[in-house]
């Protein structure tokens, strides 16, 4: 592989270089080389276990992520993807044969996966390592070239990214760019054969935008308000400690992390007690003292939490401190359902809780929203989950228990509406990064003269054979 200096610096010169050298060493074909592929896959694998411990330790100066977490849903969940791609990269990329009509005898008919070509991973703050390295085994898996734009709110990440990749790529196949909107809006004005962003709603319409000046293909992995029901016949004990969990891990910011409960009235007094109970026995009596609960990612993220606190009333937390980024998980309820923390996406530690007396009075107020990312569903019973995702649309669902949905790679992640386009994971991120080439080879052995002119057949007759031959 030969290696070329590239300025990678977001000057749009820069940039314009960094692209072209990517879009000559896509043109040459070497990407396209399943044993290339795995080679590349599985140097990254490499590097990344090798760099465990200062991934963990960058997450943990960008968030304060405990161990456990920034392993589980970070280097992880990006080594699990790597390993499935490297082990059946050369099964997805084989050309699928379909069938052919009988009237094209003699032929054969298929679908090839081919590469993009150069494509563009945009990343946000709150996975800074899962979301910016997953999409990227999709890229490589599918023969592409990639630049990799980390967010600039996690800086630790982003710079150890940049190192990892800069020090250990060929920039022509795989570089980092560094930086905040300047440098995106730079990588943006560019012709990119596949743009990936993950983000929040409103950029995602930037990105969009952007991409229609190239008819650049893109996927939109995007947020907004996830509902979270809970019917009267669940599972009390599971069914809280499941939310609490998925709530507060990474201290609510996740962008497929419950935003809100819908609670039969019924039983809301007796979830409320659990989920006290739960986050005391996760967090403790002080959960400021607790290693297991990260930090909010930057003063603005802060305020803007901060702020909802004084929406409704406090069940219980509430405590903050702006100098440690610390706010308490917090249950909240009674609400105004026109307030700001019930228009939009909390992404934080903050639960409310809203309670319904008929399903149709909960599903009635999801459909009033935009379609979430995620909707949960905890009940025993089977008939009003059925009614429940019958009657709701969403990016995904998870009966019973909260984000899991995400760690199946064979279940394809991603939104619907205003929560994104496309989904990944798994081979469905190979199949995202691939354009898939229908391919019809017809054969010299016959030449059926009928749809030449002049015709000798009239409409019907040639009605009749189009039937038959389906
Ligand atoms: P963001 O949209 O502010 O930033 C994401 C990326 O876009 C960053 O790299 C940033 O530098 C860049 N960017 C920001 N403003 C830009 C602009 N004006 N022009 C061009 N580029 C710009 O998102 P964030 O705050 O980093 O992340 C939080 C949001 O991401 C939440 O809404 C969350 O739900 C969503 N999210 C979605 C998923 C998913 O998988 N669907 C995962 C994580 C986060």
């Amino acid at each position: 592989m030969s290696v070329v200096t590239i300025n990678t610096e977001a000057d749009t010169a820069g940039i314009k270089d960094l692209i072209k050298a990517q879009r000559n060493y896509f043109s040459t074909g070497v990407t396209k080389d399943i044993a290339f592929r795995k080679q590349q896959m599985n140097k990254l694998k490499k590097l990344i276990e090798e760099n465990e411990d200062r991934i963990v330790e960058a997450l943990h100066k960008d968030l304060r992520k405990h161990e456990f977490e920034a392993y589980a849903t970070e280097v992880g969940f990006v080594l699990v993807d790597l390993k499935k791609a490297i082990s059946n990269v050369g099964k997805w990329a084989k050309p699928r044969k379909v069938g052919t009509p009988l009237f094209q005898f003699k032929a054969k008919s298929y679908v090839k996966p081919d590469p993009y070509g150069v494509t563009l991973v945009i990343a946000p703050w709150n996975y800074p390592f899962q979301l910016l390295f997953a999409p990227v085994v999709g890229a490589m898996s599918a023969g592409n070239t990639v630049v990799l734009k980390p967010s600039e709110l996690a800086p630790h990440t982003s710079k150890l990214a940049a190192e990892l990749i800069n020090n250990n790529f060929d920039p022509e196949y795989m570089v980092v760019v560094e930086g905040g909107i300047p440098e995106s809006q730079a990588l943006l004005a560019e012709r990119f054969d596949y743009i990936f962003f993950t983000g929040g709603t409103a950029v995602g319409k930037i990105v969009y935008q952007a991409a229609a000046k190239h008819l650049t293909p893109v996927t939109l992995e995007l947020g907004g308000k996830s509902p979270c029901i809970i019917d009267k016949d669940t599972h009390l004990k599971y069914t809280a400690k499941r939310i609490v969990w998925g709530k507060f891990v990474n201290a609510g910011q996740t962008c497929i992390a419950p935003d809100y409960i819908l609670v039969d009235r019924k039983i809301k007094d007796k979830v409320i007690e659990k989920f006290k109970h739960y986050i005391k026995s996760f967090y403790g009596d002080d959960p400021q003292q607790s290693e297991y609960l990260p930090r909010i990612i930057n003063e603005r993220h802060f305020d803007r939490l901060k702020s909802y606190l004084s929406e409704g009333n406090i069940i219980s937390g509430g405590r903050t401190d702006r100098d440690d980024l610390y706010i308490e998980p917090t249950l909240i309820d009674g609400m105004s359902l026109d307030s700001p923390i019930m228009q939009e996406e909390i992404f934080g530690p903050i639960l409310p809780i809203i309670a319904y007396d008929k399903l149709s009075d909960a599903i009635n107020m999801i459909n009033g929203k935009s379609k979430p990312l995620a909707l949960y569903m905890f009940s025993k019973n089977n008939k009003k989950i059925n009614r429940v995702l019958e009657e709701t649309t969403a990016g995904g669902a998870c009966i019973n228990d909260t984000l899991m949905h995400i760690a199946n790679p064979e279940l394809p992640f991603g939104g619907v509406g205003d929560s994104g386009i496309g989904a990944y994971h798994g081979e469905s991120s190979f199949e995202l990064f691939s354009h898939l080439k229908s391919v019809l080879h017809r054969s010299f052995l016959i030449d059926d003269p009928v749809r030449y002119a002049p015709y000798k057949l009239g409409r019907g007759t040639i009605k009749k054979i189009m039937d038959w031959t389906l």
